[in-house]
């Protein structure tokens, strides 16, 4: 059960038995102090609901992370998983990702629109919509009736900071779930089977860390989900040059590697929608893969694909 998820005992508990009993909920409130544990468990809900291979059954419930769909979901490319967080509010709305304070009506719509819609390829449909204390009364207001009825399996989980952020006729209608600080030991074991560092560094950065997944990914440098924010910042012309190259230092190999995996899916998926461009990009991507197979340094490389694509989107 959610094996792939460190501690959240109860979390976990109660949600596998929802699932086995085939009683889960519309709606969640994930409470907790990491956004990104917050994610990780509803993103793991996604992944067990939607696996083909491994899915859930009265006696057993885990993702098996190797079917196609558990792979879309792990690259970000599932097209049942959707994140309405700020980074899609700027894709969807004319304005700078910075400059974002709250969840624009216009975002929710959109949300609610794709709620409507039938089911792609998976088995269920997901929303997250993190920073969810970011609502304001009124677009709190236009979610009520989605978070009520929402169609056939449907999930939505709200992910928030501090319950009280969360006006109450949200929490009426939804399930809240509170997430508990990580113990040392457990960030420590999370630190050591994600990332190559010493063990007392790992140590280090595990006491330090706060029990939080999030602390821990600070301390350490680097974050996955960093590197699609900074696309559309480099494609939407947001970035000056030497943010780039101060961005592409902390940046792993296997890390760059799964980027332009997932982005070369992701553009070769949108070529219908901007041809010349997006083969443009592609041709970057292909050029930087093939510069990584020859062992040229990680960061010579990301630098020659971030600095390409700012000249690119600077071009067009
Ligand atoms: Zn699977």
């Amino acid at each position: 059960m959610f094996r792939n998820i460190l501690g959240q005992e109860k979390v976990k508990r109660i949600l596998s038995v929802q699932i086995k009993k085939n009683k889960i909920a519309h709606a969640y409130i994930f409470i907790g102090q990491s956004s990104v544990e917050r994610q990780l468990v509803a993103v793991e809900l996604a992944k067990i609901l939607n696996c083909t291979i491994n899915g859930y059954s009265k006696t057993y419930i885990g993702a098996c992370c190797s079917c196609i769909s558990c792979k879309k979901i792990i690259k970000n490319i599932h097209p049942d998983l959707h994140f309405i967080d700020f980074t899609k509010q700027a894709e969807l709305v004319a304005g700078n990702l910075e400059n974002q304070k709250k969840i624009r009506i216009e975002t929710i719509k959109y949300m609610q629109k794709e709620v409507a819609i039938r089911i792609h390829e998976g088995k269920w449909k997901v929303f997250i919509i993190s920073s969810a204390e970011k609502m304001n009364a009124l677009v709190a207001n236009s979610l009520l009736k989605t978070l009520e009825e929402p169609p056939k399996n449907t999930v939505i989980v709200l992910s928030a900071k501090y319950k009280e952020s969360i006006p109450q006729t949200l929490i009426s209608r939804s399930q809240t779930l509170f997430f508990q600080p990580l113990r040392q030991s457990e960030i420590l074991s999370w630190i050591m089977s994600n990332y190559t560092l010493d063990e007392l560094k790992a140590r280090e950065i595990a006491k330090l860390s706060d029990g939080s997944i999030e602390n821990a990914k600070k301390l350490i440098g680097g974050d996955k989900k960093d590197l699609h924010s900074l696309w559309i910042k480099l494609t939407s012309q947001k970035l000056y040059i030497s943010d780039v190259l101060e961005f592409s230092k902390n940046i792993s190999k296997s890390e760059a590697l799964e980027f332009i995996d997932a982005m070369t899916v992701k553009i070769g998926n949108d070529l219908k929608t901007c041809p010349t461009r997006n083969i443009q990009w592609l041709e970057l991507l292909n050029f930087s893969k093939m510069l990584f197979l020859k062992n040229i340094n990680t960061r010579i490389v990301l630098d020659n694909l971030f600095l390409g694509v700012l000249d690119l989107s600077r071009s067009i």
